[in-house]
């Protein structure tokens, strides 16, 4: 009888095929990708499952959700990525669990954040979010790419905060392929004056190929993980 554990194990070797076969073909090696495993509406005994199969890295994108199982899942020595929208209000919370927070999209962020990663006396990792929409789409998610400048000094200056790189979401409904070639352009601008900041995370389970072609770091999977969402977003 497959057991959860089986079907975890399944597909985690399913992703790592694609991963090394996507970074085989851009030339790349797969020990330079890390696999966010997006754990989001699945319980935490997923979570620790996905741990003892190898799995270092997971992503949550509500705040609530990601407390109480970062909670639970506290002695597995995760790595906790923060992926979701980000209320100023609750960012000092967030900095409290998560050891990265990717969906940083304004400067407003940043003092809360900051104090949060104080308070826990454990500095955080940071990416900022791009906006790959056309400008003024609705529901637009990420920076504008001309203020990243501005948002990456900001985070310079938090004792705390570490600047890693950019993260970015393909728009829905369009082809991968070109969006995560604006982000790759973005990036190439970002790199010539941070050349630190060389995290990239891109990359869903529907197109993972195409962000790792682009030079994706850090892909983030549900799905093809963990299979479809229990409740639909
Ligand atoms: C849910 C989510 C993912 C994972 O999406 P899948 O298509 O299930 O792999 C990745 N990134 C973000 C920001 C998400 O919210």
């Amino acid at each position: 009888m497959s057991t959860r554990r089986d079907e975890l194990a399944t597909n985690l070797d399913s992703v790592r095929r694609r991963i090394a076969n996507a970074a085989e073909r851009s030339g790349r090696h797969p020990d330079e990708i890390t696999l966010v495993a997006v754990t989001k509406y699945f319980p935490a005994s997923d979570v620790r499952l996905l741990a003892e199969l190898g799995v270092t890295d997971v992503g949550e994108n509500r705040h609530q959700e990601a407390q109480a199982k970062a909670a639970e899942c506290a002695d597995l020595g995760l790595r906790w990525h923060f992926i979701g929208g980000l209320q100023s209000n609750k960012a000092a919370a967030v900095a409290g669990y998560a050891d990265v927070v990717e969906s940083v999209d304004r400067v407003k962020l940043v003092d809360p954040l900051d104090r949060g990663a104080h308070q826990r006396s454990h500095p955080v990792e940071v990416l900022i979010q791009v906006s790959l929409d056309p400008p003024g789409a609705t529901g637009r998610s990420g920076a504008d790419p001309g203020d990243v400048d501005a948002i990456a000094a900001a985070i310079e200056q938090a004792a705390m905060l570490r600047l890693r790189g950019l993260m970015a979401v393909a728009p829905l409904g369009a082809e991968p392929g070109p969006a995560y070639s604006r982000l790759a352009a973005i990036r190439a601008r970002f790199l010539s004056t941070r050349a630190g900041a060389t995290w990239l995370s891109a990359g869903m389970s529907g197109d993972l190929e195409s962000a790792i072609e682009a030079g994706a770091t850090h892909v983030r999977l549900g799905t093809a993980v963990l299979g479809t969402r229990p409740r639909n977003l």
